[in-house]
């Protein structure tokens, strides 16, 4: 495949580029590392405004395919909070492959006008790799549905204006098929959020549900097809958008404090930066082909887990190659005089661990290649 840019190309991404610049200021930066929120209301709004999320859904078809990796590539080089726009777009990509026509009129347009963002309900404290084992249950009600469970590590549910929610709905069937998935708004009575702080400086969210009773407009893809969803949403979620080409700023960032201090000059610390922008590369290849494959109607859901491995355990390497390099400034942290990159090597390190967690382990995304891929026998039940 040719992943050149065409000019039409290049000026949306120079557009995409002048609306991150006006409004990812040094404060937007720092609001998002001491709060943890990963999010941006008026970025979200300044792109919303232009059209260019809506370009930017999977399937809808409406931009160029390689627009959904030039928006979250430019998002994603700045530093920009962008992980709650990335979760808002994916699922209105989700409710575009699997919703009713109701739910497509109710739901997209207040995403893609940057207005409303979402949390994605789907693991549960004892399970995570184990989705399809989750407890959370919905019950059928006359004419309703009536929620109760818990979940975790529900990321951005307390900025959410929607919850998307797996849940059991037929516990006698086989653990992936009696599931269903819900879209509720997010301030429906009886849902409530406590805070999650990580040391990636994330903040996620343990959420509760308690007697929420919803209609059935508010199931996604239909009844005891839950799992289906699922795979859309974890298809769209891997090596799709952003998240993986994460060492590029840190790149810059420790570049730019290296070369002046010497560090750079000795034999290893060139070979290592050589090696930093080869992995890179191929990380942006990698999601390249599988923001392609989603934004033109199909499904990455192999290339998007070997994209998300590649790419995670890339970024996790070259953290840790420059806080080697770095030595005890790699240890100061932002605003601190001295920090190895303006902190960001500091960042980097804390915030590294869990990127081959979220959106599906390290070992779940090999197992999906190997049986999908490889055709290996499976290696679990
Ligand atoms: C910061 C953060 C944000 C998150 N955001 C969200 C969110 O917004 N929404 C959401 O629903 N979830 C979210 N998650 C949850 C995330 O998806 C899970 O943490 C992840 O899927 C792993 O599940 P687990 O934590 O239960 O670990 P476990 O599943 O218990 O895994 C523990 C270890 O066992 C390994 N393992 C498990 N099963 C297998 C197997 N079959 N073969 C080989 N190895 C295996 C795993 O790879 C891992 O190393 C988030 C997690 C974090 C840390």
């Amino acid at each position: 495949m040719d992943f050149s840019l065409s000019p039409e190309n290049i000026a949306y991404r120079d557009a995409v580029r002048a609306i991150i610049e006006a409004n990812v200021t040094p404060e937007v930066i720092d609001r998002m590392h001491t709060t943890g929120t990963f999010a941006s209301p008026e970025l979200n709004r300044a792109l919303g405004r232009e059209g260019y999320l809506e370009r930017a859904v999977p399937g809808m078809g409406k931009g160029d395919p390689i627009e959904l990796w030039i928006l979250f590539h430019e998002l994603e080089k700045a530093g920009a909070p962008y992980d709650g726009l990335a979760v808002a777009i994916m699922i209105a990509g989700v409710v575009h492959a699997v919703g009713t026509d109701e739910q497509k009129a109710r739901i997209i347009p207040s995403i893609t006008s940057g207005e409303s963002m979402v949390g994605m309900g789907y693991s549960e404290a004892d399970f995570g790799s184990d989705v399809a084992s989750i407890k959370t249950r919905a019950v059928r009600d006359g004419d309703e549905w009536v929620i109760n469970g818990a979940k975790m590590w529900t990321t951005m549910a307390h900025e959410a204006d929607w919850i998307i929610l797996l849940t059991r709905t037929d516990p006698d069937l086989p653990k992936h098929k009696g599931l269903t998935m819900f879209i509720m708004a997010a301030d429906t009575p009886g849902i409530s959020v406590d805070a999650v702080h990580t040391m990636g400086t994330e903040r996620t969210n343990a959420t509760y549900y308690d007697d929420v009773r919803v209609g059935d407009d508010a199931v996604l893809g239909g009844v005891n097809e839950g799992w289906r969803t699922m795979t859309v949403a974890l298809a769209f979620e891997r090596g799709v958008m952003g998240g993986s080409n994460a060492a590029v700023p840190l790149l810059r960032h420790f570049h730019d404090w290296a070369a002046p201090t010497g560090v750079l000059d000795g034999p290893v610390a060139r070979e290592r930066m050589a090696r930093a922008v080869i992995d890179e590369t191929v990380a942006q290849l990698l999601t390249q082909r599988s923001a392609w494959i989603a934004a033109s109607g199909g499904l990455p859901g192999l290339e998007g887990s070997m994209t998300k491995v590649f790419a995670t355990e890339a970024y996790q390497r070259i953290s840790g190659w420059f806080s080697q390099l770095a030595g005890p400034a790699g240890l100061l942290q932002f605003h601190e005089p001295g920090a190895a990159g303006e902190g960001f090597v500091e960042y980097d390190a804390r915030h590294v661990p869990v990127v081959t967690i979220y959106g599906g382990t390290s070992e779940i995304n090999r197992n999906n290649i190997a049986e999908r891929h490889l055709r290996l026998p499976k290696a679990r039940r």
